[in-house]
């Protein structure tokens, strides 16, 4: 087993979307299979077939594919107790899916076979070798899930191991211990795994896998203890989507099983610089924020907040971390605060995209960022706030809009629900442009006024939107009199960055935060206002849109 890599087996689009409110159309999770593709892994879960019509609706769109890496699975159960295997509705959904290989799960534990299945312990080893042997039989890769392996392990390790040789008997290729209910210490799996890779028993030694859920929070850990102990064979999800508390994250486990325990991977250890853009893809496509201090792959991954560190950052670069952030696609960053001295706002600015370092005094911008924190601004956790505010200080910087003036009003009639309609004069490249536009609150309603207004001139801004929206009281003594802080988090398919305003008035610290991460946008994607002759007809739909919204 030596030198051949540790399989990465993705169950994203099938364990993955058991997580509570995560909901995947079937264009969301041919997205997501295309690009777990093209990052390399060499199986993907699409879903069970015999479960639902979306699945089935998958596996009909993905026949038509082209797969550069990846074998597609289709997961289900082993036949019922009552079916004849050929008949067994379950059984031949996954066959009608066309899948080069099967994911079967079965029972392992009594209590489950007894209590659940109703079966007896032959009885359930007999599901398990016919439907693996018809499965097999019909040229299908299969590999045998053993649901609550670890638990019925502990029950009976005779039954346990039983019901593997009974799959591997009927051609299962690889056998796959399952924590399912993620309860398992880090020792236990490890014990477990260790007798199984030894003490099988079988002529042909199969692929041995993992696969664990998080409810101790030890999934991450346990999947690189079972490795160790023999499994070559990884299930787990993208950024640990899963049922209860997750499954165990294939992110954080791919970078440690090729940069800690350095072991050939499949993707391969290589690849892991697209591992931000993978997690923060799946977030996306999820409609899930992501987590800012994921291991690897977190915003906040690499950054150092406190001024020792900061120095000492500057001074040594690993001195405070412990891999280097480019074999995961990062980079150190140093977070500017108050906290924080003059060495983390001046090499924080040297790392602002196409700074010219000698432009801007390092110490002066520092005096600046103290200024603005004290009155209630925050550019601790909003990069392209303190991005822009570099960059504005550059000579011969244009800003790409001006707001000129905006409205909004908020209004309750005749007992019905509150509406809001804002209005916002832009000017661009010396033309005025005046739009409005309802929201479901008056913040919805800016955005919607401004991004219409600026859409005109700049269509690039299509694709980004808002990913979060959080409001803080700076000053709690001055209660409805104190200053708001207001953090957008805002949400493109290259990334995501936050942006923040202050001000006492709540609308006036959105607007400023939305400015910033308008702005930011058409910085970052480069966007050039489209020539005027190019813009007119957009500029005659907002102008019926503007009369459209004039008193009548
Ligand atoms: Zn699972």
């Amino acid at each position: 087993m030596s030198g051949s890599p540790i399989l990465l087996y993705d169950t994203t689009l099938r364990d993955g979307t058991q997580r509570e409110g995560l909901v995947l159309s079937l264009a969301d999770k041919l997205k997501i299979t295309r690009r777990l593709d093209e990052a390399g892994f060499p199986y993907i879960e699409g879903g069970w077939p015999g479960s639902n019509p979306k699945d089935a609706e998958f596996f009909d769109a993905a026949r038509s594919m082209t797969f550069r890496h990846a074998r597609l699975a289709a997961f289900g159960s082993t036949r019922h107790r009552a079916n004849r295997v050929e008949d067994d509705p379950n059984i031949r959904a996954l066959l009608e899916a066309e899948t080069p290989v099967t994911t079967i799960f079965g029972k392992s534990w009594m209590l489950h076979v007894t209590g659940v299945l109703g079966a007896t312990a032959e009885e359930n080893l007999a599901m398990i070798g016919e439907s693996v042997a018809h499965l097999a039989a019909a040229g299908r890769e299969v590999i045998y899930d053993a649901e609550h392996f670890f638990d019925g392990y502990k029950d009976d390790p005779a039954y346990a191991l039983a019901t593997l040789r009974a799959a591997v008997a009927a051609g299962a290729t690889t056998v796959v211990l399952c924590d399912t209910n993620g309860g398992c210490l880090t020792d236990e799996v490890a014990a477990m795994t260790r007798s199984v890779a030894s003490g099988l028993g079988v002529d042909d030694r199969p692929t041995l896998g993992i696969h664990v859920h998080d409810d101790a929070g030890l999934a991450v850990a346990n999947s690189l203890a079972a490795v160790q102990a023999g499994a070559n064979h990884v299930q787990g999800t993208i950024n640990g989507y899963g049922e209860r508390c997750g499954n165990a994250n294939l992110v954080t486990i791919w970078a440690n099983l090729a940069l800690k325990l350095n072991l050939p991977t499949e993707p391969a250890g290589d690849d892991l610089a697209h591992l931000p853009d993978l997690a923060h893809f799946v977030a996306e496509v999820a409609n899930i924020a992501p987590d800012a201090h994921a291991p690897y792959v977190g915003t906040s991954a690499f950054a150092h907040k406190g001024g020792v560190h900061g120095a000492a950052t500057v001074r040594v670069e690993h001195a405070y971390q412990h891999v280097d952030p480019a074999l995961v696609g990062g980079t150190s960053r140093l977070v500017v605060s108050e906290l924080g001295g003059r060495a983390n706002t001046a090499w924080r600015m040297h790392q602002v995209e196409s700074l010219a370092a000698d432009e801007i005094d390092p110490a002066e911008l520092s005096r600046l960022v103290k200024q603005l924190e004290a009155d209630g601004a925050s550019f601790e956790g909003a990069d392209a706030s303190f991005a822009l505010l570099v960059q504005r200080h550059r000579r011969g910087y244009v800003p790409p809009f001006r707001i000129v003036d905006f409205t909004v009003i908020v209004e309750r009639r005749n007992g019905s629900g509150a509406r809001a309609e804002a209005s916002v004069k832009v000017e661009v490249d010396g033309e005025v442009i005046h739009t409005a536009a309802d929201g479901n609150g008056p913040v919805n309603a800016l955005d919607q006024a401004l991004r219409k207004a600026l859409a005109a001139f700049y269509p690039a801004l299509d694709g980004v939107h808002l990913v979060d929206y959080k409001v803080r009281i700076v000053d709690g003594e001055a209660a409805t009199a104190a200053r708001t802080r207001v953090i957008i988090e805002t949400g493109h398919e290259t990334g995501t960055w936050t942006t923040a305003g202050a001000d006492a008035n709540i609308i006036a610290a959105s607007m400023a935060a939305l400015h910033d991460s308008l702005e930011y946008a058409i910085w970052h994607l480069d966007a050039r206002p489209e020539r005027l002759d190019e813009r007119s007809s957009a500029r005659a739909s907002i102008g019926m849109l503007e009369a459209a919204v004039e008193p009548s």
